[in-house]
């Protein structure tokens, strides 16, 4: 939509946003305001109903500035992060009218509603910052040039506790911008020693470690999942690790987050049919919105604490050197695994990396999957599945995806499912034979490799949108990441 966001001056801006309830007068303050008419008039529009995202515009015949009056919905009902969808829809206005320079005054309603300024300018924020995130890198020569048409735009406006906001929220919706453009780019490009240049030069760009191990470096590490699960592939497999050390040195245990990356998922042998391959150069989206996270919480977030990613990044293919069904694999814990079905990769990649985090006690150890297709029939498209090993932990999650109006959804590491994987060769089978509750079983799977001590939490995540929303554009989404970082935020504030 724009090339690109950034905060800028706003006295002079060409597009000016003000705001009204659906159950309240036009706050008094606007009749006070330089562009009293024109907001007036916009507000006065029979289309301006004040109803969530609905939009009336005047103009200022003297300046020529365009002012649009948005909806802000019931005045009880309101939260600041409301505008993430409302100020898109704005946003997609201003785009459309071609504005360069948008200035945001919704104190006036805000204060009306007792609404914190500051969190309503970091939604703000983040809805203007991700209106500068497109899908067009691999548009060619016979497209229209919509990029070519896409210019800057600056943003303003509020006080100083709501430009602050408005900032945070811009470069919170950088790091999801790079979880989109990562997510997006196809398979024959994202390998997984593509993924691994890209943490590299994250780490360069934000002064943090990055260590990729590939080859002889798995087998000494013994990650006998990611080895078996990519040997089929020309595209070898690696994991990447990334660290983050914050500025005051600590000794305590790093928050450790692991992201499933299987930069192309064929099913292996057990191949996916009828064109149930299609869009399965996501099934690296969990690692994209780790990656994302490092960016955020390196340029960001800062929290006062270690925090380690780890990436199993591989593509599941078919060769003559495939693993195959009936295969035994044994992982570096001795706990040895049967595979009944390649297309059940997932799991055996992450349960590598899930010990590997585990031995060294980590304060919180999170991992992020595309994992089964059961969480997606169970929650749909909008809702992660959160599993959690301790309460604390599973609330603590539950409430930060709410205040960063990133929702997720708590399902049941149910202990009478955990029989349903015991295998009659091996410790356990890569999947149950009942066709109930997929989701569930695949989360008892992973548990079996984290010490009961450890704060363990599993995200099974969908990560994109497959339609286009204010506040929501079409194509990867950065799911559960900025609910993961607000729990970071919180939990190692000091
Ligand atoms: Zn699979």
């Amino acid at each position: 939509m724009f090339e690109s966001v950034r905060i800028g001056q706003a006295e002079k801006a060409e597009f000016v946003i003000v705001a009204k309830f659906a159950d309240a007068e036009l706050a008094p303050a606007y009749r006070k305001h330089a562009l009293a008419g024109a907001i007036k008039a916009a507000a006065g529009r029979p289309e301006s109903t004040g109803e969530p995202g609905r939009i009336g515009e005047a103009f200022d015949e003297r300046s020529g500035v365009r002012v649009v009056c948005v909806g802000l919905g019931k005045k009880k009902k309101f939260q600041p992060g409301d505008l993430r969808t409302i100020a898109a829809g704005a946003g997609r206005r201003a785009a459309a009218v071609k504005a360069r320079s948008v200035r945001m005054e919704f104190g006036p309603a805000l204060e009306q509603a007792g609404a914190d300024e500051a969190d309503a300018g970091r939604a703000a924020g983040e809805a203007f910052g991700l209106l500068s995130w497109n899908n067009l890198a691999f548009k060619g020569k016979a497209s229209d040039g919509a990029a070519a048409k896409r210019q800057p735009l600056t943003i303003g406006g509020g006080g100083k506790a709501f430009g602050k906001g408005l900032a945070l929220g811009l470069a919170l919706a950088e790091s999801a911008n790079l979880t989109r453009t990562l997510s997006e780019t196809p398979p024959n490009i994202a390998t997984p020693m593509w993924m691994a240049e890209q943490a590299r030069r994250l780490a360069n760009d934000t002064g943090m470690k990055c260590r990729v191990f590939a080859g002889q470096d798995l087998e000494r590490e013994r990650f006998t999942g990611l080895i078996n699960v990519g040997k089929a592939s020309e595209n070898k497999p690696c994991m990447i690790r990334l660290e983050y050390t914050p500025p005051k040195k600590s000794k305590q245990p790093p928050a450790v987050l692991i992201g499933k990356t299987m930069t192309y998922d064929t099913g292996g042998l057990s191949l996916k049919v009828n064109n149930g391959m299609v869009g399965m150069k996501r099934d690296k989206d969990g690692g994209c919105a780790v990656l994302g996270a490092m960016h955020a919480i390196a340029t960001t977030i800062r929290p006062n604490r270690r925090v380690v990613a780890l990436l199993a990044a591989a593509e599941n293919s078919i060769s003559d050197e495939a693993y195959r069904p009936d295969d035994v694999i044994t992982y570096r814990n001795g706990v040895t695994v049967e595979v009944t079905n390649t297309d059940a990769e997932g799991r055996l990649v992450l349960c590598d990396l899930l010990a590997d985090a585990d031995a060294d006690q980590p304060a919180v150890l999170m991992d992020f999957a595309t994992l089964t297709g059961a969480a997606r029939v169970a929650l749909g498209p909008d809702l992660p599945a959160m599993f959690a090993s301790h309460d604390g932990l599973a609330q603590a999650l539950l409430r930060a995806g709410e205040a960063a109006h990133d929702p997720c959804w708590r399902l049941p590491l149910w202990a009478g499912y955990a029989g349903w994987i015991d295998s009659k060769v091996a410790d356990m089978n890569n999947v149950s034979a009942r066709p109930m509750a997929g989701s569930i079983v695949a989360a008892l799977y992973l548990q079996r490799f984290v010490s009961p001590t450890t704060e363990w939490a599993h995200f099974d995540v969908y990560a994109w949108n497959d339609a286009d929303r204010p506040g929501r554009p079409e194509g990867g989404e950065a799911q559960a990441m900025r609910g993961c970082f607000e729990m970071l935020r919180t939990r190692f504030a000091d």
